[in-house]
């Protein structure tokens, strides 16, 4: 056992994580093992990543065929998976220009880029973006800004201007917050980070509406709820409602390092030179958010996210009635939280890791689960066992 890589770490790597006392070196599927051979499910998934669990051959294949044949050229050339990528997004969601970067954060931050670029042309100047209380956007300043939660703000201080965080789901807080000086809202469909809180059928509609009313952009946050996680392949398509921007990342590359801004044609208003990346729309990792969205596409894999997303419902449910100190759930396709009564998200989360699974701390009084969208009905039981397991053994 190595465990002077835990001493390394403090030595060596900047401290912004509260890390579990695991090193993980392999996984498969939706399994991984840390470096003394223990096996661990996995319902963390890379924070919603790993869309198609760890190492699954389309990704491997996609990654090994790509980096044999050229890696890097930089956007000053054509490249094709960076175009079938867009194309393929395109094809399959409401939007009709995509611009590629290397996370999320920077799908965001270049969203509002846009959204502000579309207030200086068509609303007189206007660069204020509403974002809702609770949410989460990314880690740049401006994203902390846009985040409208006082922990990831406080430290920064002072934060970049143009942004006001209100309430979420209250139609008449953003109403009130909206003014000439408005070029969009941008909502997370369901508020991952924040606490797995789902975003009303009607508020959406009514924000929709009234963007119309007012010529501002919607701007989805689609980085964590993309890509099938809602049993969806977008969660903009449970609502009924289209977006003018949506951000992608997270589950979009299989577990490789790729973001999106998408949008629609009216908002689509970079001209060359206004945006740009190095990095952003690299051949690799184009490719393998190809590969992996085409196999979700064509295997219908947010169809099984849902069919798994109620299975863990129903399974999250009988813990509910079975343990006091398990209040309540929530959730949508394979985002799901368990709330309790008590702080012991922490405890819960060590204890599932000394039992062999994998799972999220939300808040101290609240886990998330996550896996990947290929977990099975098997895996899901025994998940859940495990879980109970530690609930009976606190
Ligand atoms: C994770 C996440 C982000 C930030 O993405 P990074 O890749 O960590 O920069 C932004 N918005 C939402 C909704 C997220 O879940």
């Amino acid at each position: 056992m190595n465990n002077n890589w835990f001493d390394e770490e403090h030595k060596y790597y900047m401290p912004t994580f509260k890390r579990l006392p695991v090193m993980l070196v392999r996984g498969k599927g939706n399994l991984v093992w840390d470096e003394n051979g223990k096996e661990y499910l996995d319902f963390v998934a890379g924070w919603a990543v790993n869309a198609l669990g760890h190492c699954h051959p389309v990704v491997v294949e996609a990654t090994i065929q790509q980096a044999s044949q050229l890696i890097h050229t930089s956007n000053s050339y054509y490249t094709i998976p960076q175009l079938k990528l867009a194309r393929l997004l395109v094809e399959n969601s409401c939007m009709d220009k995509v611009f590629c970067c290397n996370s999320g954060t920077e799908a965001t931050e270049g969203a509002v880029k846009l959204a502000r670029r579309y207030g200086h042309l068509h609303l007189n100047g206007a660069y204020e973006v509403i974002t809702a209380l609770g949410s989460f956007h990314g880690r740049t300043l401006a994203m902390v800004s846009a985040s409208g939660q006082t922990r990831h703000q406080a430290p920064y201080t002072p934060l970049p201007s143009g942004f006001v965080n209100v309430e979420f789901n209250n139609i008449e807080a953003l109403k009130a917050a909206t003014t000439e000086k408005t070029c969009a809202v941008m909502l997370e469909p369901v508020q991952g980070e924040g606490g797995v809180n789902i975003v009303d059928k009607d508020y959406i509609h009514a924000v929709r509406k009234w963007c119309d009313e007012k010529g501002i952009l919607l701007i989805l946050d689609e980085i964590q709820t993309g890509i099938g996680r809602t049993g969806k392949l977008f969660a903009y398509k449970h609502f009924e409602i289209e977006p003018d921007i949506m951000t992608l990342a997270k589950g979009l590359g299989g577990g490789l390092p790729v973001g999106a801004i998408a949008s629609k044609d009216r908002a689509s208003v970079f001209a060359a030179g206004e945006h740009g990346s190095t990095f952003g729309g690299n051949p690799v990792t184009c490719a393998v958010a190809f590969s992996t969205l085409e196999y979700i596409i064509q295997n219908d894999i947010p169809e099984h996210a849902a069919k798994m997303g109620a299975l863990f419902a129903e399974g999250l449910e009988k813990l509910v009635k079975r343990y006091e100190i398990a209040s309540s759930h929530r959730g949508i396709g394979l985002l799901r939280a368990l709330q309790f009564e008590k702080d012991v998200a922490e405890q819960i989360v060590l204890k599932c890791l000394e039992n062999g699974l994998l799972i999220n701390r939300l808040k101290p009084n609240a886990i998330r689960f996550m896996p990947s969208l290929i977990i099975t009905p098997e895996e899901i039981e025994k998940g859940l066992g495990i879980l109970e397991k530690s609930i009976k053994g606190l």
